[in-house]
């Protein structure tokens, strides 16, 4: 007979929140979500979820041990001995795995977003003082134990919407005291909680005040970047990326050839952020440079979106940018999909453009905006993401062998959790069969 225990929904997210029992047997899904198969997706197979109707789980020791009916995993012998959970009806999907955030920062930047809607743009609030450089001032006052304080609060939001892994980017200390204290930040939280992060250097988010002043001053911000930065961080293994902004008011084409260059020397593979204010070229050169990704991509043209069908490089979109600034132009996710790009969908967390961790948010706007199915938007924000950050073979579906990590929606038809839009349906999430958030108490 399998036992009742309950679990109650963990005050917060750590290292001693509650194991599920192990093994475990999960049934009672309306739909399992598994996005088997071969990742990446591109075109018409991004909209394969691999459903499972009355789906089962069997999780053993944090990895997935068994999928499929409820009827053949319950069969299993192993099934008899495990404890069980029942979903009650709910959806099961892989957790999401959001691949561009700037998790670290010290605070938000309300402030401006009052301008913004009287009119202000972006660039002319960041030639004001505020924007990126108005972040890095706050950051590097912030000791590391506040901004630490303030990514942990975040990290349990994430894993409160759905989300087990995300990238991390540096970008707002711009010198060298302030980047490193971000990248070990990135490892201090990864040791210190159970979503999984991954590290991304962007030391060329934007020129620093100081390198402003003359007209050499970008070149010598590029050489503390190229001579200091990435060396030092590649040999500690601070990152496993290097990200370059590439447009206008930040870096050129050349310039952030140049940075992903002596970066991919020293092992950190390139991203970029491309085309989204304007077009400069920044996708063609990540397709060159093989980078894991680039992302925004709001002014592609044919020839950028012809290069991504080509490429094995992802095309990460980040509707809540468009939608936080009230812009009307969003990024050409269906002639992207139709080309067989690999679209990737993240949330970019960040306080300037994007102040949301909610995947299912971005979904929504995946959905209404970019007109991507929901079946589509779900496997550009799990699988694909995963690829994106070139972990595909360990999360990002739920497939024997890789990592249990999942999330289950109070819904029973997948294509509600985009139709809510603003209102998290995330009921329970598990990281590496470590509860991470529990709506109710949950009865095994
Ligand atoms: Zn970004």
């Amino acid at each position: 007979m399998f036992r009742e225990r309950v679990f109650d929904a963990p005050s917060e997210v750590g290292h001693n929140t509650p194991a599920l029992p192990n093994p475990l047997l999960i049934s009672g899904a309306s739909q399992l979500l598994t996005l088997r198969g071969r990742g990446p997706r591109r075109g018409a197979a991004l909209a394969d979820l691999g459903i499972i109707k009355d789906g089962a789980l069997l999780v053993r020791d944090g990895r997935i041990a068994a999928v499929g009916p409820r009827a053949k995993i319950e069969a299993l012998p192993e099934s008899s001995a495990a404890e069980k959970l029942d979903l009650g009806g709910r959806v099961v999907l892989p957790g999401f795995v959001d691949s561009h955030t700037h998790l670290v920062h010290a605070a938000s930047r309300a402030e401006e977003y009052e301008l913004k809607i009287r009119g202000a743009s972006y660039e002319e609030i960041a030639r004001k003082g505020g924007g990126i450089l108005n972040s890095v001032k706050k950051l590097r006052a912030a000791t590391s134990g506040v901004l630490k304080t303030r990514a942990l609060a975040a990290l349990k939001k994430f894993a409160a919407y759905g989300t087990t892994t995300i990238e991390a980017k540096s970008g707002y200390g711009l010198n060298v005291p302030s980047e490193l204290k971000i990248l070990r930040l990135h490892q201090e939280l990864a040791a210190a909680q159970p979503l999984g992060i991954v590290s991304t250097f962007l030391g060329a988010h934007t020129v620093p005040d100081d390198y402003r002043r003359t007209p050499a001053g970008i070149s010598q911000y590029i050489a503390l970047l190229t001579e200091s930065l990435i060396p030092e961080i590649a040999s500690a293994k601070l990152a496993e990326f290097c990200d370059v902004f590439c447009d206008r008011g930040a870096f050129t084409r050349q310039q952030s050839k140049q940075i992903l260059a002596i970066a991919q020397q020293h092992g950190l593979a390139p991203r970029l952020h491309a085309e989204q204010l304007s077009r400069t070229g920044a996708t063609q050169l990540a397709v060159q440079l093989g980078a894991a990704s680039c992302d925004h991509l709001e002014q592609v043209n044919a020839s950028d979106i012809a290069a991504l069908s080509k490429s094995s490089t992802v095309a990460t979109l980040l509707p809540g940018c468009d939608f936080h600034l009230g812009l009307q132009k969003y990024a050409p996710a269906r002639k992207l999909i139709e080309a067989g790009a690999i679209v990737a969908l993240a949330t970019d967390y960040n306080p300037g453009t994007s102040p949301t961790l909610s995947m299912p948010m971005i979904l929504s706007l995946a959905c209404d905006q970019l007109r991507m199915t929901p079946a589509e938007a779900i496997t550009a924000a799990t699988i694909n993401g995963a690829y994106a950050l070139r972990r595909e073979s360990q999360i990002g579906s739920l497939e024997v062998g890789k990592f249990a990590d999942f999330a289950v929606f109070d819904v029973a038809d997948y294509r509600e959790i985009p139709y809510y839009f603003g209102i998290n349906t995330c009921w329970l999430t598990v990281k590496r069969g470590t509860v991470v958030h529990a709506v109710d108490k949950v009865q095994i």
